[in-house]
């Protein structure tokens, strides 16, 4: 990290709320189920699928992660009912992971049971590396019993290569990004050259094991990449989904649509986008930088 990506995580605590709002307004679709209701019907009249996610992570109290299903159970409820074209994806420690892992399975099981009444997919996001082998856990059990599971994996992590030959051996639904988290180097690359190459590895061993791909980036040369990629495999376009985040690079999706691929926006929303966002920011700067960048055209 830079010494200047080190003093915005540094102030980010600092920044007025009014102002970590205005940074963070782009990527969430508001607080409400209407908000993000609307933001997704957006999406989806500008082409695109959606896949939707209720800002929240690390809770301390079981209380949470209940409020935190329910609150997936409406969302889910809303999707069919408005005909919208969106899954979920959750992350464990919202729902309990750090407190009970048979827990938070239950819960996860639970969403499955749900969004399969609805025909809909859920798929579990990939945390920090402490958490790394009980998601794996916790998918590899639900995905035998469940077909409407999906995982991610980080192409920065060491370990990837092994995960993704696991999860060949079960064509699993796998997302596949760079990865959020500032990792140690042991575990890690860390090098930006490193972790493309790793990623174009990851993504031609994923589509050719018969895994469906979400190929989640904003980096113009590794869509390039993907673009090469699924070309050279003959893949049809129902083998892979592009992912953006809301509100990052409309520019590219447009070229990525336009050559007749699919792409899904992640659209986050809920009450807790405070927290989420200054935790966020501080674990993570270079998202402030990229933010800064684009408000000042850097
Ligand atoms: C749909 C989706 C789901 C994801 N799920 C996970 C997950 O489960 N676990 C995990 O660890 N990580 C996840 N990520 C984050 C991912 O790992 C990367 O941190 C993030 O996508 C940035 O990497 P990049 O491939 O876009 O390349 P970068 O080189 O980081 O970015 C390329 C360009 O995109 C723009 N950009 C990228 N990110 C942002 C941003 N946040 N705000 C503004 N501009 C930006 C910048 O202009 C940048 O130059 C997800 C990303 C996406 C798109």
């Amino acid at each position: 990290m830079s010494l200047f990506d080190k003093f915005i995580g540094a102030t980010i605590p600092l920044v007025p709320k009014p102002i970590v709002r205005r940074i963070a307004a782009p990527y969430i679709a508001g607080e409400t189920v209407n908000e993000q209701v609307a933001t997704i019907k957006d999406i989806n009249a500008q082409g695109f699928m959606a896949a939707t996610a209720i800002l929240g992570e690390f809770v301390t109290q079981r209380s949470e992660s209940e409020e935190a299903v329910q609150q997936y159970e409406e969302v889910l409820a809303a999707i069919a009912e408005q005909d919208l074209d969106s899954n979920i994806h959750i992350k464990l420690t919202h729902l309990g992971l750090q407190l009970d892992k048979e827990f938070c399975c239950e819960n996860v099981q639970r969403l499955l049971e749900v969004a399969g009444k609805y025909d809909n997919f859920v798929r579990i996001d990939m945390e920090d590396s402490p958490t790394t082998d009980d998601t794996f856990d916790i998918f590899f059990r639900l995905n035998e019993k469940f077909d409407n599971v999906g995982c991610v994996v980080q192409a920065c992590l060491r370990r990837t290569l092994s995960d993704v030959r696991r999860l060949t051996e079960t064509q699993a639904n796998v997302r596949l990004c760079k990865g959020i988290y500032i990792e140690p180097r042991e575990i890690a690359y860390l090098d930006r050259e490193e972790v493309r190459t790793s990623y174009v590895a990851l993504l031609e061993e994923l589509l050719t094991g018969g895994c469906y791909v979400g190929i989640a980036t904003h980096d113009e040369w590794l869509v390039s990449e993907a673009f090469r990629i699924v070309d050279r495999l003959g893949l049809d376009a129902w083998r892979y989904e592009f992912q953006m985040l809301h509100g990052v690079g409309a520019e590219l999706r447009r070229v990525i649509i336009g050559k007749g691929h699919r792409l899904r926006v992640a659209v986050p929303f809920g009450p807790m986008w405070y927290a989420y966002s200054v935790r966020r920011l501080r674990k993570n700067p270079r998202i402030a930088r990229y933010v800064l960048q684009a408000m000042f055209r850097w």
